[in-house]
């Protein structure tokens, strides 16, 4: 009986499911780890890539971690938990998905091993929180600079690329990447940025991955308004214009009442006159290009064409902006203050056919600060994964010219951390001394499934990689190609710091967060996806 006979008081409705303390945990940790296992494969040049079937039967082929992780129908909060990890790893370093999620899992894995021999989580958290600070505050002493270092960059790109089905033209597309980042790249006050907007990529199915190319200006998806106008012209001068090149349309209905047909006749002359004053003040400017935001009419286009100005309408408003910047023109709204001191320069314009349709080359712009990539591929399935394999390549170039420094790859940075943690965790003794040592293991994940899935023995790799480490050789790591051990930097296997440094940063908090959670409540029905509790169900 209750003590002084009162009832139980229950404070969760009826039916609520609760699992507490070591089960919610080995649950979260099972759910995480399967996530984990899920991409581990995946992970590397040598890394295979999976078939993704949708419930539509739309089929994704990839070997990108994030996209994976996507396209993966996930219910569990915890396994959720990890999913997340991939979307900040992909938000801020454009790479490293499949480590960053491996390392969580791998954090998770040896935790159990702790929690099994009595360690408290909160210690685990507290030793992983100091591993993890430890780590970070050291990368920078193996950082290699990218200032100025064209060499470096491409390297990175190249890294990027291996294992996609870029790969074959790694040099091809990590020159395309390099060139886009130092046109668009700009520093101001000391800060390094990149603006990945300024580098529009149009993707089109046909050709091969080499017709693909960097335009040093714009590519617009579009074609010329009227077919008697010029399908090319060099030194182009190029007026860029976001109204309406028609005649006004009064604001309120109104009726015109026309007595006499002389009357007709004039009134139709003045809109005439009109639209030929509009584009004789275009001509006068002198551009012999026109880049109109809104309508261009039929009247407009006749005598823009006798003009023999190539002229496009209904351009997208962000595609107006980087026409701007590429080309120094300035967005004119009312046509009257049009000057030849607003006009964009390009060397040459021309509308050329790709694959089903006619785009607009804006090419040759000096000092474009806003350039386009155009992307090809046999078929869909392939320009979508060249896609993603730029966006990867180019975003971290990106990062590695904002940051400057760069770090080896193939697991030789992880592993050097490794050997340093271990000798720091003797420094900290008692428990927490055992949660940094089994980060410190944890770190060799990343070695150790370059090697598996390289299909190398991942024991004696490992054992030659520490050997290696222990005396001193600071960027050693896995050769995926020929098996043992290797320098990385003398392999050009580079990627940015941040990228490294992320990864750690976002394994470690969500470990975290996963290990201190030891009470899982969910109310009855409620599937754990839609994102709706019902009604009164609370949500995950
Ligand atoms: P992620 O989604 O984590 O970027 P990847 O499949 O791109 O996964 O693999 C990245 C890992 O592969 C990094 O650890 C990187 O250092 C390593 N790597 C890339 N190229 C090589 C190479 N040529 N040799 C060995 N390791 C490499
Ligand atoms: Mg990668």
């Amino acid at each position: 009986m209750y003590g002084n006979g009162q009832a139980p008081i229950f404070i969760l409705k009826e039916g609520t499911q609760r699992t507490r303390g070591r089960s919610a945990q080995s649950n979260n940790i099972a759910a995480a780890k399967a996530v984990a296992d899920s991409v581990r494969s995946t992970l590397g040049p040598k890394g295979m890539d999976k078939m993704l079937v949708d419930s539509m039967g739309d089929v994704v082929i990839t070997n990108d971690g994030a996209t994976i992780l996507k396209e993966m129908d996930i219910e569990h909060p915890a396994a959720k938990m990890i999913i997340e990890v991939a979307k900040t790893q992909e938000q801020h370093c454009y790479d490293g998905t499949t480590s960053a999620v491996v390392l969580s899992g791998e954090l998770l894995k040896r935790s159990e091993d702790l929690i099994e021999q009595n360690v408290h989580p909160t210690v685990i958290c507290e030793g992983f929180r100091l591993a993890a600070e430890k780590a970070i505050a050291l990368l920078d002493s193996h950082g290699i600079s990218t200032e100025g270092n064209d060499e470096v960059l491409l390297e990175v790109a190249k890294t990027a690329l291996t294992g996609k089905s870029a790969g074959a033209v790694k040099a091809f597309m990590a020159d395309i990447c390099v060139r886009a980042v130092n046109a668009v790249g700009v520093v101001d006050e000391g800060e390094r940025l990149v603006d990945l907007s300024d580098i529009k990529v149009e993707k089109r199915q046909g050709g091969s991955i080499k017709d693909s190319s960097l335009i040093d200006g714009i590519l617009l998806d579009k074609e010329r308004v009227h077919a008697g106008m010029p399908r090319s012209l060099n030194d182009a001068s190029i007026a860029l214009v976001n109204s309406a090149i028609e005649v006004k349309k009064t604001e309120v209905d109104a009726k015109i009442q026309i007595t006499d047909p002389n009357q007709l006749a004039s009134f139709l002359a003045e809109e005439e006159n009109y639209i030929r004053g509009l584009v004789e003040k275009i001509t006068a400017s002198g551009a012999n290009v026109l880049i109109c935001q809104k309508g261009i009419d039929e009247l407009a286009q006749h005598y823009l064409s006798k003009a023999g100005v190539f002229s496009i309408r209904r351009a997208k408003k962000s595609d107006m902006e980087a026409l701007s910047k590429a080309t120094g023109g300035r967005i004119v709204t009312n046509i009257d203050d049009l000057s030849d001191q607003d006009l964009g320069k390009a060397a040459r314009v021309e509308e050329r056919k790709i694959g089903e349709s006619d785009m607009t080359f804006i090419t040759g712009c000096p000092e474009a600060k806003s350039v386009s990539v155009l992307l090809r591929g046999g078929t869909e399935h392939v320009v979508d994964e060249i896609r993603r394999a730029f966006d990867d390549a180019v975003g971290v170039v990106s990062v590695a010219w904002e940051d400057g420094a760069v770090l080896t790859g193939g697991g030789s940075v992880l592993a050097a951390l490794s050997r340093d943690l271990r000798t720091y965790a003797e420094t900290i003794g008692g428990r927490e001394q055992m949660a940094i040592e089994a980060f410190a293991s944890a770190l060799e994940i990343i070695p150790r499934t370059l090697a598996e899935n390289a299909g190398l023995d991942p024991v004696t790799t490992i054992i030659a990689l520490r050997k290696a480490h222990a005396d001193g050789a600071s960027h050693a790591g896995i050769n995926v190609y020929e098996g043992g051990v290797v320098d990385m930097h003398a392999s050009n296997v580079l990627e940015p710091l941040r990228v490294v440094e992320q990864a750690i940063q976002s394994a470690t908090e969500t470990a975290i967060m996963i290990l201190r959670i030891d009470d899982v409540i969910s109310s009855k029905g409620v599937s754990m996806d839609d994102g709706f509790g019902g009604e009164d169900g609370f949500q995950m």
